[in-house]
């Protein structure tokens, strides 16, 4: 029912209209003041449709009213109908222009009346339409507006930035932003641990360390929806069962909330929510699900990058960046400090020794080491009293490969600085660690490099540090050495050589040559020694001499080593097959390989698969190698006669030729020197010397060998005081094996003094 307000000082008048009106009030509720001031009253306590006033009025006239209307909000749509004399243009003019909806002359005619009341009202009710539809409209369009803001900013997120985290948050802050969330917030699913991870957080509560930062799968409403991979909205969310802290709820005035899985490709990636203290429409939760599409798709494609990333920028077994990652970081330092100069220093870490680590006790415990030393390295170096006066934040470590490891330190001005960081590195580092049960002590040597002095590009720091590096480890252990010039000429030389030596080991680039062995007094015969080849370029070897110490120094001769007992086997079994002479065939075995943990049980293992009978494998080793643990060499030279296998001692004289220790020694022959064999005609201590060394042999039951003998006069002289074998140029160098099997195919060649096959001096 409609309110209308009839406005007059004269109340005769009112009551008038009143009677006029009388048959409507089944409509119509009339109302009647005679003052502007009651009427203002009136409508504060009504909700009035229509105001019908006098123009003319004492005090407050009517056109007073009619401006107060139209200037208050709560009244300001409410139509006016003015009521004017006939002749009263002005007024009429005036009342119109102020906002009158229409005019009336009095006295009133009972259907003009009500008929323009009618209109009134209609038009009322028309505008007030209208008014609705244009708020709802404006409404949508700033929701709309708002929706594709949110779009647009968590698509420009999805394409700008490289980080999850950050892209996160930056789509939790759109919404904030664009939805009137009062927070939200993004969960990233890890399948592993069957939970959910908070990784951004914006809007009243910005902080992800908090209580929810992990939600288990299927607990809480977040849970719940990971569980389900449903959405879920409600605009009650005080009284939802499923929001536990109603509390929580009630004092902040929470009214709605959403949430979704985030998912791509079909599998769940994560969770979005938001609280708001607005209503949600259907139009947000729609926007929400298409971003909730574009985001899951992101966490699925920064997650595949960075697990990418890690990859090839980690170190799997130490969780470090590995050397790629260091190399990069290197380039970004000296490209910053060329702008901006100044000093850094490259150290680079080798454990010692570490190679015996994994030799003796196996790679699980060596793996393990590695863990340890890189966690101390860590900590050691965010610890600040070990670089008190170096700046850490950004002083990376790597895991470079194998033991080695690089820190870099920044702000190395001032080297003594740099001298007592890397001092105190090594202490910490070289702290017994128990591992496997065991108490373990290894040091480590460090080589070091300063940008700019030692080399202004990644690569020359690194030489110049390798280069420190490898003098430190010649000073001893635990030891370290800053880059000089002068390190670099002969070091650059061996280095270069153990690069060519990794790769040689790599590719197999080794092939064995054989010299035959002679009895004296036959002139047969009696064995050969494989001697190994290293072919670097085609034509040109390099000297077992050489390459040897360091294959040995650097660990490469263990699996050297090994190949070459295999081919040697495998060789002397297919001769054999072949119906050739048998011979014992004898290896060079070096002090690393025979302190192998499991040496005999490689021999045991090799003559197993190449099937070749023990006593045709002879193995050649020196005083020195025996020397390096004496007590475990004369026991594992015990095993391996026991084995059946043939032991030479090379190198006689050379090395400590200790008789009471000699006297211990299972052995079936001594090799004499070619120093002593080369000096025999003209030296005669040299002479003496051998002599002395083949009676002593004797004594003791074993053979002598003259290695090297390369004349006649040398031949006949050994024979007179009476050698047993002599090996050496005169009768041939080592041969390749297919030059060798001459010997093998025609025994009696050696039968007959030394035929012209025999004497192939290269
Ligand atoms: P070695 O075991 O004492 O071997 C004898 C060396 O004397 C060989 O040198 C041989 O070529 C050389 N030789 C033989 N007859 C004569 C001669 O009449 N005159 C002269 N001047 N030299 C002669 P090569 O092959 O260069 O080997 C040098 C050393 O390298 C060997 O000394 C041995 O200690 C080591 N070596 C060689 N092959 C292997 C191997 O497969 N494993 C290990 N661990 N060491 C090896
Ligand atoms: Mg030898
Ligand atoms: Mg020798």
């Amino acid at each position: 029912m409609d309110h209308i307000l009839f406005v007059d000082d004269d109340s005769a008048f009112l009551d008038s209209t009143a009677r006029l009106l009388r048959g409507q009030t089944d409509k119509w509720r009339l109302f009647f003041c005679d003052s502007a001031d009651k009427a203002m009253e009136c409508m504060a306590a009504h909700r009035v449709s229509l105001v019908v006033c006098d123009v003319r009025m004492p005090g407050k006239s009517g056109l007073d009213l009619l401006a107060e209307i139209k200037a208050r909000r709560s009244t300001k749509n409410i139509p006016v109908i003015m009521v004017t004399g006939q002749v009263d243009m002005d007024a009429k003019l005036t009342a119109l222009q102020m906002g009158a909806s229409d005019l009336l002359n009095k006295p009133f005619d009972r259907a003009e009346l009500i008929v323009r009341i009618d209109n009134s009202l209609k038009l009322k009710t028309f505008h007030d339409e209208i008014a609705r539809q244009n708020t709802r409209l404006k409404d949508e369009v700033s929701d709309r507006r708002k929706i594709s803001e949110l779009v647009s900013d968590t698509i420009s997120a999805l394409v700008e930035e490289e980080q999850l985290d950050r892209l996160l948050q930056k789509c939790c802050t759109a919404m904030v932003d664009h939805l009137d969330a009062a927070f939200a917030r993004i969960w990233v699913a890890d399948e592993q641990k069957d939970h959910l991870e908070l990784m951004a957080s914006a809007g009243m509560y910005t902080h992800i360390n908090g209580n929810h930062r992990f939600i288990p799968v299927g607990e809480y409403k977040i849970g719940l929806i990971a569980q389900d991979r449903q959405p879920r909205f409600t605009n009650t969310v005080i009284g939802d069962p499923d929001i536990s802290d109603q509390a929580w709820a009630e004092r902040e005035q929470m009214i709605s909330f959403a949430g979704l899985p985030l998912i791509a490709e079909g599998k769940l990636v994560g969770v979005m929510g938001m609280f708001s203290k607005k209503v949600l429409k259907a139009s947000v939760m729609d926007a929400l699900s298409s971003v909730a599409d574009g985001i899951a798709l992101g966490i699925a494609q920064k997650k595949s990058v960075n697990e990418a990333r890690y990859y090839s920028y980690y170190d799997p077994l130490t969780d470090m960046p590995n050397r790629k990652f260091f190399y990069v970081f290197l380039e970004k330092i000296i490209s910053s400090a060329n702008r901006n100069p100044r000093h850094f220093a490259l150290v680079l870490l080798d454990i010692d020794d570490f190679r015996r680590v994994n030799d003796n006790l196996g790679h699980t415990v060596g793996d393990h080491c590695l863990k340890i030393m890189s966690q101390r390295l860590s900590k050691v170096l965010r610890s600040s009293d070990c670089l008190a006066y170096l700046s850490v934040e950004e002083s990376p470590i790597a895991r470079m490969g194998g033991d080695e490891f690089a820190v870099l330190l920044q702000d190395a001005s001032d080297v003594y600085q740099v001298d007592r960081a890397v001092r105190r590195l090594l202490k910490k580092l070289s702290k017994s660690m128990a591992v496997d049960g065991r108490d373990l002590i290894l040091t480590s040597s460090a080589g070091i490099a300063v940008f700019p002095d030692n080399g202004e590009s990644v690569s020359d720091l690194f030489k110049n540090a390798e280069t420190a590096l490898y003098h430190a480890k010649k000073k001893g252990k635990g030891g370290f050495a800053f880059y000089s010039q002068w390190m670099n000429h002969r070091s650059m030389e061996i280095l270069d050589l153990e690069i060519d030596l990794r790769h040689a080991v790599e590719k197999q680039a080794f092939s064995l040559y054989y010299q035959p062995k002679i009895a004296l007094e036959t002139n047969r015969l009696v064995g050969a020694e494989a001697l190994i080849r290293w072919e670097k370029e085609k034509g040109t070897f390099i000297s077992p001499a050489r390459f040897i110490p360091l294959a040995e120094e650097t660990g490469l001769i263990l699996s050297i080593g090994d190949w070459v007992v295999k081919t040697a086997c495998r060789q002397n079994v297919a001769w054999q097959n072949a119906g050739m002479t048998k011979i014992p065939l004898a290896v060079n075995v070096s002090g690393r390989q025979f302190g192998q943990q499991d040496f005999i049980q490689r021999v045991i293992q090799i003559l197993d698969t190449t099937g070749l009978l023990p006593e045709y494998l002879e193995v050649e080793v020196t005083e020195t190698a025996l020397m390096q643990n004496p007590e475990k060499s004369v026991n594992d030279l015990a095993q391996i006669k026991e084995l059946g296998v043939q032991i030479s001692l090379d190198d006689f004289g050379t090395g400590y030729s200790s008789l009471s220790y000699l006297q211990k020694l299972p052995i079936d022959a001594l090799k004499i020197d070619i120093s002593f064999i080369q000096n025999i005609l003209s030296n005669p201590k040299d002479a003496e010397m051998v002599r002395a060394i083949i009676s002593m042999a004797h004594n003791l039951g074993v053979k002598v060998i003259a290695e090297g003998v390369e004349e006649k006069q040398q031949l006949d002289y050994l024979t007179d005081i009476g050698c047993d074998v002599a090996q050496g140029f005169w009768f041939s160098p080592p041969v390749p094996s297919s030059e060798f099997e001459v010997f093998l195919q025609d025994p009696l060649a050696s039968n007959n003094g030394h035929g012209p096959s025999m004497n192939v001096n290269r």
